[in-house]
């Protein structure tokens, strides 16, 4: 009889280590690095299998006197690219800086700063898109109303100009994604967070039809 109730709580104790293992919760995303975060939300976004998690009303309460982005996202104003919807992330994970052509000047600068000094952001990703109007009309030299965001793009359309290539426009968006990196990682701030390995700088280009997201490297930009 004795062993048989050893055997019972045995097998009791068996199921019971089962159970916690397979309850217990996933490790929390935020342990992962940053840039991996951000693609891997993309891809669930892709694969329709968003999570929409951290949009509950405890995550509002949780941040609410305090928040801590991991990234800084540096997107176009255009409707059609939300960085929390296309990067499957809540509230209080992404700092969003988002004007038309994705450009940076002196104001989006201090604002990019701002969250690399003071809210701890791990990765700064400028995210041109494809089919981007503000750089398509740069491209055709059609300025007008645009005219400070346009010469904040010209540089990336004399880039690209002497390519005789049918994607000139892929090509300026990608270029222009490309220096406003390039600006972030000259900015004394920035160039000193990178220095001390607390932040890190990408371009990634948008495509509106698939919603993946693709980083830009010098290489491919100018192919
Ligand atoms: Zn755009």
């Amino acid at each position: 009889m004795k062993k048989l109730f050893l055997s019972f709580y045995f097998i009791f104790l068996l199921f019971s280590f089962i159970f916690s293992s397979c309850s217990q919760k996933k490790p929390a995303i935020t342990s992962q690095p940053a840039l991996e975060r951000l693609l891997e939300g993309n891809k669930r976004y892709v694969d329709n299998k968003s999570q929409h998690s951290d949009r509950s009303d405890e995550r509002r309460k949780e941040i609410a006197s305090k928040h801590t982005p991991y990234a800084v996202i540096v997107g176009c104003s255009d409707s059609r690219v939300s960085p929390e919807i296309i990067f499957d992330e809540g509230l209080g994970n992404l700092f969003v800086v988002r004007v038309a052509g994705n450009v940076i000047g002196q104001i989006e600068l201090e604002s990019i700063n701002y969250s690399a000094l003071y809210l701890n952001s791990k990765i700064i990703l400028v995210l041109g898109h494809d089919n981007c109007g503000a750089v398509e009309a740069a491209l055709q030299n059609n300025k007008i109303n645009i005219e400070k965001i346009a010469k904040l793009i010209e540089p990336a359309i004399q880039k690209v100009k002497k390519n005789k290539t049918n994607n000139v426009l892929e090509q300026a968006i990608k270029a222009n994604a490309l220096n406003m990196k390039n600006l972030l990682e000259n900015s004394p701030k920035i160039k000193q967070l990178i220095k001390d390995k607390k932040i890190e700088v990408h371009a990634a280009y948008y495509n509106l039809k698939t919603g993946r997201v693709e980083l830009i490297n010098e290489k491919t930009s100018s192919d």
